[in-house]
């Protein structure tokens, strides 16, 4: 597989981390910020942040229609905590006016481990990975639904926190701040190679 190109949303929230541990295992990892920018990437980051300030943004920068068709073609996702968010169809306790790109079957409650403290961090048993992953988890959703469809990967406490469907992979917590890339890992390499393989396809069709 060529060297993939990947696109960090970087609005607002924890981007840097998510370049920075992209580019540790060689991915070209770039900021991402205009409709332009979504042209050539093999793959989309959605970090976490403030999911009511990240939608306003990918609004007034013009990102949500073509992020959501993108998305809905078929680019690769990793999306974290607020990033999650953003991809629900069925956003609990948001704000009046947020709005999500509706692209993953799930529900999600933001804010709502209320008892715990805002912020903790838990070793978490994840179903592809030998040891546990710390888990950063800082004011995170909870995922009260999702579809048959996608596959859990780790649960905490009776609580999805991980799952994806090949396409998207998403998680309630920040894998970017735990100084291990196991879960970026994972992603590159199971997530991306079906774009690739399938952008390849697209190309050579065009060149015939
Ligand atoms: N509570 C934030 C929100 O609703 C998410 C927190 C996070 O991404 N760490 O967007």
């Amino acid at each position: 597989m060529s060297t993939p190109r990947i696109g960090v949303l970087a609005l607002q929230g924890a981007f840097r981390e998510h370049i920075l541990a992209l580019r540790r295992l060689g991915a070209d990892a770039v900021p991402l910020r205009s409709p332009e920018e979504l042209d050539d990437l093999d793959g989309v980051v959605l970090p976490g942040g403030e999911s009511t300030t990240m939608d306003k943004l990918l609004r007034k920068f013009g990102l949500q229609g073509p992020l959501r068709r993108e998305i809905g073609e078929g680019m690769p996702v990793l999306a974290t905590c607020a990033g999650l968010i953003l991809l629900a169809d069925t956003v609990l306790d948001g704000l009046p006016d947020q709005e999500s790109l509706h692209v993953l079957p799930i529900s999600v409650r933001r804010n709502a481990y209320g008892r715990q403290p805002e912020s903790f961090e838990v070793d978490i048993d994840v179903d592809f990975l030998e040891e546990p992953f710390r888990g950063v988890f800082i004011r995170s959703p909870v995922i009260e639904r999702a579809d048959d469809s996608l596959e859990v990967h780790a649960s905490v406490g009776g609580k999805v926190v991980m799952l994806g469907d090949g396409q998207v992979l998403g998680l309630t917590f920040h894998p970017e701040l735990s100084g291990d890339d196991r879960i970026h890992e994972f992603w590159v390499t199971n997530y991306l190679p079906r774009w690739q393989s399938g952008r390849g396809s697209a190309a050579a069709e065009g060149v015939s």
